[in-house]
């Protein structure tokens, strides 16, 4: 997130502006040809025109002024720091089970700025907590800021730090985790904390809002509620993510974390499970667990890997793409590939040669498939049959993304020892519901 306090601005405007020790909601004066314009400056998106300063003018438009050789700026008095009050927070009631609420950013963790437009990471998990009372009837919560980030910007790093810091939690016995997240990638992290935190003997819940806390349709509210009341009384410890089952309120659905896609890119019901149904719905305050294979909670098989490495890589085939990108990944050491491939699991047959001459020097490549739903089958076709034989190896019905991250995964904890062996052996076996050898058809939620 953008703390110097000119989000939207780069380059020279940004150096004028840093010049005259500007910031956005300061009133300020600009002069261009001549004229001269009064008003608030206004925060501009990232990807605008960086050569333009906007203005919030005293009678409420804004206009954009092109900054040229000529244009000075001029501070008149800074601007009124954001106005959010945190509420007192709540008494807390020493007979409930104990939630920490780890908060990483995102938009759960912010908020806009009306006045000048910019967004603002002002929420952490304490003022999450004063801002929903509602919580400390549910658990004893402590909150913990361990990253504020929009998700975008997660790394592997990210995701170790939060696998040690979830350890960290589950070893002092809290009676469950959440973590709030931009929705983002949220899918990736919640499959690395999955590979991560095996059997862990708590709850592990993911959440996000579609839309920050301070809008109307906000979903931060209902999202954070069911996933503290998840982490305080479920009776699995499984990794999850718990956002909106469809547009209204009343349902949150509860996703396994590696079975878990964002779908759409605004709407709150963005999240569903692929392949598999949600492992539990959360509704009038009340949990229904509606999957049977799941880790109870206080478990002791718990084991804790948290180590990745990012020398993986995930490639969507497309009509007329050539292999040679195989070659150029692996000569900068990538160690393996995911491919996303059509249909069934196929790709162009002049991948065939290629592909054969990475397997053999000991690179793994493994195959998924751009239709989101049902499993690849590479027995079908000749094509699929050809990569077989190159040593291209079917992942079933596992989602792109999340083989990716198993990648990632074992080269981290295995990959000095591991033969390709050894990797297409862990890559085949089922770690944390992500792989299953028989599919429902279409079947989602
Ligand atoms: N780009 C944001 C993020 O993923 C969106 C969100 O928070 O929902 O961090």
């Amino acid at each position: 997130m953008d703390t110097s306090g000119l989000q939207g601005y780069s380059g020279t405007t940004k150096e004028l502006l840093e010049r005259e020790n500007v910031r956005i909601g300061d009133e300020i004066e600009v002069i261009s040809n001549g004229k001269r314009y009064r008003g608030i400056l206004m925060a501009r998106y990232e990807l605008s025109d960086p050569n333009y300063i906007t203005l919030k003018l005293h009678n409420g438009y804004n206009i954009g002024i092109r900054v040229t050789k000529g244009v000075r700026v001029f501070k008149i008095s800074a601007g009124v720091k954001p106005a959010f009050v945190r509420p007192p927070k709540p008494q807390i009631l020493s007979d409930l089970p104990s939630v920490i609420i780890v908060s990483t950013g995102g938009t759960i963790a912010s908020r806009v700025e009306y006045r000048t437009g910019a967004v603002r990471p002002a929420l952490n998990a304490d003022d999450l907590l004063a801002i929903v009372p509602e919580l400390a009837g549910i658990a004893r919560i402590d909150t913990e800021i361990l990253y504020n980030v929009w998700s975008e910007n997660i790394q592997v790093q990210h995701w170790i730090g939060m696998a040690e810091a979830v350890d960290r939690l589950i070893r002092k016995n809290v009676d469950g985790v959440v973590l709030t997240h931009g929705t983002d990638t949220m899918g990736y992290t919640a499959a690395a904390l999955s590979f991560a935190l095996q059997k862990p003997p708590v709850p592990v819940v993911l959440v996000g809002a579609q839309r920050s806390s301070d809008r109307p349709s906000s979903d931060a509210t209902t999202n954070l509620i069911a996933a503290v009341a998840t982490a305080a009384k479920a009776p699995f410890g499984e990794v999850v993510v718990a956002m909106h089952k469809w547009h209204s309120d009343d349902v949150i659905a509860l996703h396994r974390g590696t079975r878990v896609v964002k779908l759409h890119t605004s709407s709150r019901d963005a999240f569903h499970s692929v392949n598999s149904r949600p492992i539990a719905y959360y509704q009038h305050g009340e949990l229904r667990v509606i999957a049977d294979d799941l880790n109870p909670r206080g478990s002791n098989e718990y084991i804790c890997k948290p180590k990745f490495d990012a020398r993986a890589f995930l490639i969507k085939f497309f009509p007329s793409m050539k292999p040679d990108i195989l070659n150029i990944l692996a000569d900068i050491g990538i160690k393996g590939f995911v491919i996303e491939g059509t249909g069934l699991g196929h790709v162009s047959s002049n991948w065939v040669p290629v592909i054969k001459e990475l397997t053999e020097i000991g690179v793994f490549v493994g195959m998924t498939s751009q239709c989101k739903f049902g499993r690849v089958n590479m027995n079908v076709y000749d094509s699929g049959r050809d990569l077989l034989r190159a040593g291209v190896v079917p992942l079933d019905d596992m989602l792109a993304e999340v083989a990716l991250v198993k990648l990632m995964w074992i080269l981290g904890n295995f990959g000095d020892r591991a033969e390709l062996e050894d990797i297409k052996e862990l890559m085949l076996m089922n770690v944390a519901g992500e792989i299953r050898s028989r599919t429902l058809p279409n079947v989602g939620g």
